[in-house]
């Protein structure tokens, strides 16, 4: 469902990426790993086109990311990106939020869109706040809003950039569970994550990323045995 080749990229002179290659298949989650500026966030973000590669080619959903002829609306539609901070519109109730974008970008009728927020909110295990206001919500209720938001426009695939950092420890776990159910339910995610535990209990597949290059890649195992010297003492440094 995603297939990354070769991509190299660069902010002026600084190569954040230097040929980079992964797959994600479908069903399966993909976690990637590494120390801050390693270019985790950067692969992810160009998945979704929200960076442009200098070089190589991104194949999503059927959309190859890095022609020009790339229609981004229908990738959107694909695609849903779940950020660290969440980005709910103040002003809107739980309910209104979620239903913004099936309404503006699919132009569902009310009806069928109330019955789908109502259904990812119970999804996320919030179907009881459906009338609250964001502010009324702690964070990880807010996160697993915008987690249903994106839910909402029925994606085939899901990327994850640290959705919990910004998070209290006591409030992670609720995110977490979560995301570890929609993985169950065989939702295909990428996700950029700095809590070990839960990538190795629950991606297929880890990438582990160092100096803009993909080091090492395997099952979760891969951690409990280290090939290298730099994934060993990323796993011993416990970040
Ligand atoms: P972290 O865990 O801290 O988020 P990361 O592994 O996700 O780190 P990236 O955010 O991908 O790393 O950043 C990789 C490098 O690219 C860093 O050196 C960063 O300073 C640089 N970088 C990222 N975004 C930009 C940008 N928009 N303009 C210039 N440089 C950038």
């Amino acid at each position: 469902i995603v297939n990354v080749q070769s991509i190299t990229k660069s902010f002026g002179t600084n190569k954040v990426l230097n040929d980079v290659s992964f797959t994600v298949d479908k069903g399966t989650v993909v976690a990637i790993i590494g120390r801050s500026g390693s270019g985790k966030t950067t692969a992810l973000r160009c998945i979704d086109r929200l960076e442009t590669v200098s070089d190589g080619r991104i194949d999503v959903c059927g959309h190859e990311i890095t022609s020009p002829k790339l229609d981004l609306q229908k990738l959107r539609r694909d695609v849903g990106i779940v950020f660290q901070s969440y980005n709910l519109f103040p002003h809107m109730t739980v309910e209104q939020n979620v239903m913004l974008a099936p309404r503006i970008v699919l132009k569902g009728k009310r009806a069928e869109v109330r019955e789908r927020a109502h259904a990812v909110l119970a999804q996320v295990g919030l179907a009881d706040k459906a009338d609250s206001y964001p502010s009324q919500l702690s964070g990880g209720q807010q996160q697993r809003v915008a987690i249903a938001r994106s839910l909402a426009m029925s994606p085939q695939l899901m990327l994850f950039d640290e959705v919990t950092s910004a998070l209290d420890p006591e409030l992670t776990g609720e995110v977490l569970r979560v995301m570890e159910k929609l993985a169950a339910d065989g939702m295909t995610m990428v996700l950029v994550t700095h809590e070990m535990a839960f990538a190795r209990k629950v991606a297929d597949k880890i990438i582990f990323m160092h100096r803009g290059t993909v080091w090492e890649e395997g099952p979760g195992e891969m951690l409990d045995a280290p090939k290298t010297e730099e994934l060993r003492n990323f796993v011993g440094s416990g970040l």
